[in-house]
């Protein structure tokens, strides 16, 4: 299989061919395709696979496909993951990939002020990276809404439950749109996030590597 197989278009593969990359990992080729058309995903894979292009890479085809833009303060994709530095890395990441095309991206985060971070969002983002508690604390003060999320994706999930993010996630969740896709991906599968999967996410196509 090759990039192009998975129905990457023309400016997503000359920034995977300029990153060196030569052929899809085992996860990419198996949950680009499915998730570019909008299927659910569910996904066990460790670090270090190649998971984080698995699911940026249709993320910035459904764009290039001409997703709806977000209104203010809004975010089209949601990417909710445990620490500030998987949000970093994931960040980094997408502005790699999508260095040919347009794609607005913003990052909130705890630890750091605010401010920068709702200026960020005032004229909404395609793909937002969050951590649950300031994500919470933003949508509480109406700085960010999760009204026209489109598409949400859980990033190593047991992190979250064991930080005792769960509860918030679940809140989270409750306040996006119903019709919606939901991927998630954990490196194990423990019974919470098995019930939380059951829950949130419908027919998933279901991966393991
Ligand atoms: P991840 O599992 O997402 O943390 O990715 C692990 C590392 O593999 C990162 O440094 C990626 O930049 C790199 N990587 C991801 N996909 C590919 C690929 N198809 N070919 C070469 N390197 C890759």
């Amino acid at each position: 299989t090759t990039f192009k197989d998975l129905g990457l278009n023309a400016d997503i593969l000359r920034a995977l061919n300029e990153a060196g990359y030569e052929n899809p990992t085992p996860i990419q080729a198996e949950v680009v395709p499915p998730m570019s058309q909008g299927r659910n995903i569910l996904g066990t894979a460790q670090t270090g696979t190649g998971k984080t292009a698995s699911f940026v890479l249709p993320l910035l085809q459904q764009i290039a496909n001409g997703a709806a833009r977000p209104s203010a303060k809004a975010c089209g994709t949601l990417i909710l993951v445990p620490t500030r530095e998987l949000a970093v890395q994931i960040v980094d990441n997408i502005k790699i990939y999508s260095r040919h095309m347009k794609a607005s991206v913003a990052m909130v985060i705890g630890g750091v002020s605010a401010n920068p971070q709702i200026q960020q969002m005032k004229k909404g983002v395609d793909i937002l990276v969050a951590t649950p508690g300031r994500l919470e604390d933003l949508q509480s003060s109406g700085d960010i809404r999760l009204d026209e999320t489109r598409c949400v994706v859980l990033d190593e999930a047991d992190q979250m439950l064991d930080f005792g993010f769960v509860p918030a996630i679940r809140r989270i969740l409750k306040k996006l749109p119903q019709r919606r896709q939901t991927v998630l991906l954990s490196a194990t599968m423990p019974e919470e996030i098995r019930k939380l999967a059951n829950q949130f996410v419908k027919n998933p196509v279901e991966i393991a590597v």
